[in-house]
């Protein structure tokens, strides 16, 4: 049984910059993370560039040295470890947090990992930094369960000379289409928008609708999918069905935090957006000794908080706790 004053759940950038900083206020602080340290980052596209500079993914005030102008997911890679071993950071990685029960002061937690070993905790405080890429939004669909269904895109070179459909319109989706095309693959995108997104990075947006523009990449706009069968796929265009050959559906609508999983804690919501409830300056949430950081805040607008902007919860949180935790 461990014992420790904050128990921060999740060990991405934001998880790390609130162990930075408890740590730095004194506290006796571990992260326990499902999966290794930066777990998201490490299942994004595996050549994938960063949309930020360097300087604003960086935490715990360590330099992101990059040759290149946005960083490469490797170099975060490498940043990111170097920063946990800089500061010494006690994380328990590919232990997934089952169960939290107690409450402020004495907090429980039952962890198991990859081999069904069960660990026990306690913690006077809890950061749920949980983020939001394990959940992808569904089309909810008939075959959306087969196989060739994926709602992550990691590289090109499996889908070369292969019929794949790209469904969403933002910069995830364009950026897939754009790689495997490139990579020989034969790509149509569906999208129920009525063309790419505005918010589709300035460098990527012209590149992808030239390519449509010239035929290479096939596009239907204000479509949605109907079915998905072993070898075609229906489309619902404005013009009426079509039905087309397919190898493999690449579904990228984006990913929403484990709702269930800050409900069953006690944590309450409001709004469209399913925001949890939390104080704008301490992020304390509803449940007193539990706090909040990063993309989770957000609720559904997972669009809102970033790397940029959530690495700075860790500070938050700690002043707040410096104040009722000595
Ligand atoms: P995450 O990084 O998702 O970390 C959450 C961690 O919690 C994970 O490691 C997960 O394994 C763990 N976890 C979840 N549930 C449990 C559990 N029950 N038990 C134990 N551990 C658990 N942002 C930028 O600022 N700049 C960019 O250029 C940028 N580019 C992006 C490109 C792509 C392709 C994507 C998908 C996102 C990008 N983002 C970017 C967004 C950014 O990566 C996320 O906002 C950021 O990772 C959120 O950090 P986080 O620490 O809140 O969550």
């Amino acid at each position: 049984n461990y014992s420790f004053d904050v128990l921060i759940i999740g060990a991405g950038p934001t998880g790390l910059a609130c162990g930075i900083e408890a740590q730095r206020a004194g506290f006796r602080v571990a992260m326990i993370d499902k999966g290794c340290l930066v777990n998201s980052l490490f299942h994004y596209p595996a050549n994938m560039t960063f949309f930020t500079t360097p300087e604003l993914l960086e935490i715990g005030d360590i330099p992101f040295p990059s040759a290149n102008q946005k960083p490469t997911r490797h170099e975060a890679l490498e940043y990111y470890r170097k920063v946990a071993e800089h500061y010494k950071l006690d994380i328990r990685q590919y232990e997934r947090v089952e169960q939290i029960t107690g409450g402020d002061g004495d907090f429980r937690l039952r962890t198991q990992n990859l081999h069904g070993k069960q660990f026990d905790y306690t913690a006077k405080k809890l950061i749920l930094a949980t983020g939001y890429y394990d959940l992808p939004n569904l089309l909810n669909i008939p075959g959306e369960n087969l196989n060739k269904v994926l709602h992550y895109y990691r590289e090109p070179h499996p889908f070369f000379d292969l019929d794949v459909i790209v469904v969403g319109g933002k910069n995830s989706a364009a950026i897939a289409a754009l790689e495997l095309w490139r990579h020989g693959a034969r790509v149509t995108m569906v999208h129920r928008g009525p063309g790419i997104h505005s918010h589709v990075k300035y460098w990527i947006k012209p590149d992808i609708e030239n390519r449509i523009k010239a035929g290479e990449v096939k596009a239907y706009f204000n479509t949605e999918i109907k079915d998905i069968g072993p070898e075609c796929v229906t489309l619902v265009t404005p013009d009426g069905e079509l039905r087309v050959h397919n190898d493999y559906v690449f579904a990228l609508t984006g990913y929403h935090p484990d709702f269930s999983f800050l409900e069953a804690i006690g944590i309450e919501f409001a709004g469209k957006d399913h925001r949890p409830i939390t104080d704008a300056q301490s992020l304390e949430s509803n449940v007193k000794g539990v706090y909040l950081a990063g993309v989770i805040v957000a609720g559904m607008r997972t669009n809102e908080i970033f790397i940029e902007n959530g690495r700075f919860h860790g500070r938050q949180i700690a002043e707040h706790l410096k104040q009722v935790l000595h």
